[in-house]
């Protein structure tokens, strides 16, 4: 069923069944880009929950003792769905997200190689077999932990969800996962090529509802045996706290503010580009987009004047549309957020060198944003801007950039361009973050592992560490009588 915008009805899906929650409460969902109310969301309520963690009890139990064979034939057949929809869910995510669809479409598509990805490195999560004492077998087995408790934002609805979801099934375990509110129905449409893959009931369950009722009630349940969140660093600190008093363990996946440290030898026209594309994309709002530009002085200008020719270049508009090349904002909080950040650039010294406002139209669009001159005690400087601002700020000597690039609180992404071996290297030790990229401004791939240091979290998601989080590992020491 869809309503006149061609948006789905959304549901939660509980123990295999697709329900509306209890109470009857729902939410809006909004289209970014017209600020149209184009469905509603369905809010959990205890009770709904509560049957969640029962479903994935179950499931878990269930799916433990389901052959690998058997595990990765629904999960490549739930693959093949994710990829024959990817047009379909990439035309519902542009909906309630506003990305446009080139975006969205190619997010789906990805994220069916992700699962394929996981799927396969779930099939060699070895133990092992350690030399001991005659008449002794010592054993190493990796298990799933169990039933996972897990929180994904709106900003990838479907590539946020199955990091989770498939990391965590592939291991063995059930889940709860809660969606954003925001982009339920991408959620929805995922969860829906799962079970259509055929996983058995209660393995995987979406829910909907207030984030701090459901979060509390997900991990304080003895069910849940670990907790997964995306998010903000301030409510992934809350749930790691919350989660700490369970002694429960976490993957905390949190935000960052990449610094882009762009060398005296690097080519300031290739390096304003490659970085503008990285910036732009999802309209800046993505935990590793790079979001301080460190640039050497002797460079600065070229580099400004390649970036804002970049920022002009982009097609800003609403994402159905073809040619559209940048988004809106994925709600007015951000809208906002961009607003007030600019404006307290400026009014510290900042100069807007193109952008800077929202764009009259209604729709949550802000124009591409560079911003030169911009003071270290303005607030772009040391908060997460996720949208798309660009600060740009000239360093004489090298040193003082990685001061600088380090003196946040944050670690996630970090960024370099130079030609020398030796600067690459310098910039490798020297920079604190989960995720260096020398020379572009490349994005997540499932093969290598992503994540922080500091405060934007702990554990790691994709490569074959993204198992880690999710199997337990068992000595057994058999004496052989
Ligand atoms: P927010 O902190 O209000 O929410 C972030 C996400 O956490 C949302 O999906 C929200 O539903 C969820 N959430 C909030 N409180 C929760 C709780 N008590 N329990 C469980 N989940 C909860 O921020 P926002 O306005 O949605 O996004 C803005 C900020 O969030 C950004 O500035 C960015 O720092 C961060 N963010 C980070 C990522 C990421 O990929 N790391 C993604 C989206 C947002």
């Amino acid at each position: 069923m869809t309503t006149d915008h061609g948006y789905p009805a959304v549901r939660m899906h509980i123990a295999g069944e697709w329900c509306q929650g209890g109470s009857g409460r729902t939410a809006p969902v909004v289209n970014p880009a017209t600020e149209e109310t184009i469905g509603e969301v369905p809010l959990a309520t205890p009770a709904d929950l509560d049957r969640a963690l029962e479903a994935a009890e179950h499931g878990f139990r269930v799916w433990r003792a389901t052959s690998i064979a058997k595990r990765s034939a629904i999960l490549d057949r739930a693959a093949d769905l994710i990829a024959e929809r990817a047009a379909a869910i990439g035309r519902v995510m542009t909906l309630e997200q506003g990305k446009t669809l080139a975006e969205s479409t190619g997010e789906a598509r990805r994220t069916a190689d992700t699962l394929r990805w996981h799927t396969e490195d779930a099939r060699r999560a070895y133990g092992r077999i350690i030399p001991s004492a005659p008449g002794t077998v010592l054993t190493v087995r990796r298990e799933p932990i169990g039933p996972v408790a897990a929180f994904v934002p709106w900003n990838f609805p479907v590539g946020g969800p199955n990091r989770k979801i498939s990391s965590a099934i592939s291991a063995g375990c059930s889940i709860v996962i809660k969606a954003s509110e925001e982009t339920p129905a991408t959620a929805a449409a995922l969860v829906e090529c799962y079970a259509d893959a055929g996983l058995p009931a209660g393995v995987l369950n979406l829910v909907f509802g207030e984030p701090a009722e459901v979060s509390a009630r997900l991990i304080a349940s003895p069910v849940t045996r670990m907790i997964a969140f995306t998010g903000s660093v301030p409510v992934g600190k809350l749930l790691a706290a919350e989660t700490g008093k369970v002694m429960k363990p976490s993957l905390m996946e949190l935000g960052g503010h990449a610094p882009v440290i762009v060398c005296a030898d690097a080519d300031p026209g290739q390096a304003a580009r490659r970085a503008a594309q990285a910036k732009f994309f999802n309209a800046g709002q993505v935990c590793t987009s790079p979001s301080r530009f460190l640039v050497h002085e002797s460079l600065v200008e070229d580099f400004t004047a390649e970036f804002v020719k970049a920022a002009e270049s982009l097609v800003v508009g609403d994402g159905l549309t073809q040619g559209t090349t940048m988004g809106p904002l994925a709600n007015e909080r951000r809208l906002r957020s961009a607003e007030r950040l600019t404006a307290d650039a400026v009014s510290k010294g900042a100069t807007v060198r193109t952008g800077g406002e929202r764009l009259d139209r209604p729709g949550y669009f802000f124009a591409p944003t560079v911003l030169t001159d911009v003071p270290a005690d303005a607030d772009l400087m040391s908060e997460e801007p996720f949208g798309p601002l660009a600060p740009i700020v000239p360093f004489s000597d090298l040193d003082d950039a990685l001061a600088i690039a380090n003196s946040l609180p944050y670690g996630l992404a970090a960024y370099g361009f130079t030609r020398s071996a030796a600067t690459a290297e310098k910039l490798s030790d020297g920079l604190e973050a989960g995720i260096l990229s020398l020379n572009h401004c490349g994005g997540s791939v499932h093969e290598a592992p992503s994540g922080g240091v500091k405060d934007s979290g702990y554990g790691r998601e994709g490569g074959p560490e993204a198992l880690d989080a999710y199997l337990v590992t068992k000595r057994v020491s058999h004496l052989l009588t």
